[in-house]
Order: structure tokens, then C-alpha cells, then sequence
């Protein structure tokens, strides 16, 4: 199983801080942690040496920092289209920063993103973008910096490792209370559906913590998971994928 923490920065960090201690005694000692170096621009990384120091013990701690866009927003366009609208706005809230940069553009984010982050003690081989909106030319970028994966909704790709590894995060959305009870009952399901498959993600986000319902759910499934199953982060399990079977 992996079980990554979504949105990590300076304006999440105390939420971030109390999900990683709770999630400590069920056994989920390490997360892919997915950061955000300068959050809604209003929370620089590289300005902030209180949240570059705990982020530095939480990394030596086991845990593996993945590069979670820039700014995490996306500007919106006046030419865009009434499905772009629909995507990055209604399904997102606006946070799809991905969707459609131009390779340049990307790779001048992505670049300066590691630039903030390299103040990390090893290096980073995963990137996920917001919302998982990874556009084709923002992902020719991303592989082109040399990552080892990125990962979206229903899939895990490796870049020269073999074929998309398909799997369905589990993940909840607590917008709108609708939203909240909408994701109670469809992660029930998918968490049945998934028992027996072969990876099992938990995306968190920091607010699941403040929706009571949401968090017992994310508590019980992961109690669940971690009794059957090894928990390891996704770059520990990208590389997993090129050992000799039985490793
Ligand atoms: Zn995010």
C-alpha cells in the first residue's frame, strides 16, 4: 500500500504534522509527502526555515518528498473552452496548475520548484501534479527533467519502467458536505473492490482530518490494509518493480 499527504506547504503544515502522528501507531511509519514549494503564491517554501526544518526531519524520518506542482493553482484563460471550464473549475476548484502549461512552461516550473526544494537532504524522483491534471505537453517536461514517475487518479506511470501500472486512489473530497458523504459511500466500495488487487493508494488531503466521518473511514481502511499489507512509499515502490520477483 501507499499513502500519500497531498498539499503539504506552509499553510497545511499543522494539519500535516497531526495526520503523520496519527498515522504513525496504525503502522504508516512512511508517506509520500506531496509538496507544494510556493502555495496559492501566498506561501513561499524557500521563505519559510521553520517549515524547511520540519520538513527536513519528516524526510529524514522515512518519509519521500514528491514536487506537487508550483503554485498549485492554475490561472484561468479567457480562451478557455467550455470542457477546460469544466475540468479545471467545477471538478477542481481551479487547482488543475498542469493542465495545459506548455512544455516550457512546465519545465520552468518544475525546474524552480527543485531549485526551492533542494534544500531537502536526497532527491526527489516523483511528481505529481495538482488535481492530477498532468497535461501531455507538462508531462514531456516532467520526463524529459528525468523523474522516475508521476502518478494520476487511476494510474501509476513509470517513466522507462514497463507499462502504467493501473490503480484507482482511494481519495475524499470535503468541499461540500454532499461531497464528503458522496465519498464515504463510493471509497466503501472501491475499498471492496480493491481488497485483492495489488497496489492499494490512499490519497489524503489535509482537511479529511477536520470531517470526523471522513477520517474514521481513512483510520479504519488504513488499520485494514496495514494488517495484510507492507506500507512503502511510491518511490520505494516504482523501484520495487524492477527487483526479481520474490524480492
Ligand atoms: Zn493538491
Amino acid at each position: 500500500m501507499v499513502v500519500s499527504l497531498h498539499d503539504v506547504s506552509p499553510l497545511t503544515q499543522t494539519l500535516c504534522e497531526e495526520i503523520l502522528a496519527r498515522l504513525l501507531p496504525l503502522g504508516i511509519d512512511q508517506t509520500s509527502l506531496l509538496i507544494i514549494p510556493n502555495h496559492h503564491r501566498q506561501a513561499a517554501v524557500s521563505e519559510n526555515s521553520s517549515f524547511r526544518n520540519w520538513l527536513v526531519r519528516k524526510v529524514e524520518a522515512g518519509h519521500e518528498p514528491v514536487l506537487h506542482g508550483y503554485f498549485h493553482l492554475r490561472e484561468k484563460k479567457k480562451t478557455d473552452s467550455f470542457w477546460a471550464r469544466l475540468r479545471t473549475e467545477v471538478y477542481t476548484a481551479g487547482e488543475g496548475e498542469f493542465f495545459d502549461l506548455s512544455t516550457e512552461e512546465a519545465s520552468i516550473r518544475v525546474q524552480r520548484g527543485l531549485q526551492d526544494l533542494a534544500f531537502l537532504p536526497r532527491k526527489i524522483a516523483g511528481f505529481v501534479a495538482p488535481a492530477w491534471l498532468l497535461g501531455a505537453n507538462a508531462e514531456i517536461a516532467i520526463r524529459n527533467l528525468g523523474f522516475l514517475y508521476t502518478t494520476r487518479l487511476g494510474t501509476v506511470r513509470t517513466f522507462g519502467r514497463g507499462a502504467d501500472i493501473r490503480s484507482q486512489s482511494l481519495v475524499w473530497s470535503t468541499r461540500a458536505p454532499w461531497r464528503a458523504v458522496m465519498s464515504l459511500a463510493w471509497n466503501r466500495c472501491l475499498a471492496a473492490y480493491l481488497s485483492r488487487a495489488p497496489l492499494i493508494r490512499i490519497s489524503l488531503h489535509p482537511f479529511d482530518l477536520q470531517h470526523p466521518g471522513v477520517w474514521e473511514q481513512v483510520r479504519r481502511l488504513a488499520v485494514e490494509t496495514r494488517r495484510c499489507r507492507e506500507c512503502v512509499s511510491y518511490e520505494k515502490f516504482v523501484e520495487s518493480l524492477s527487483l526479481p520477483q520474490g524480492r
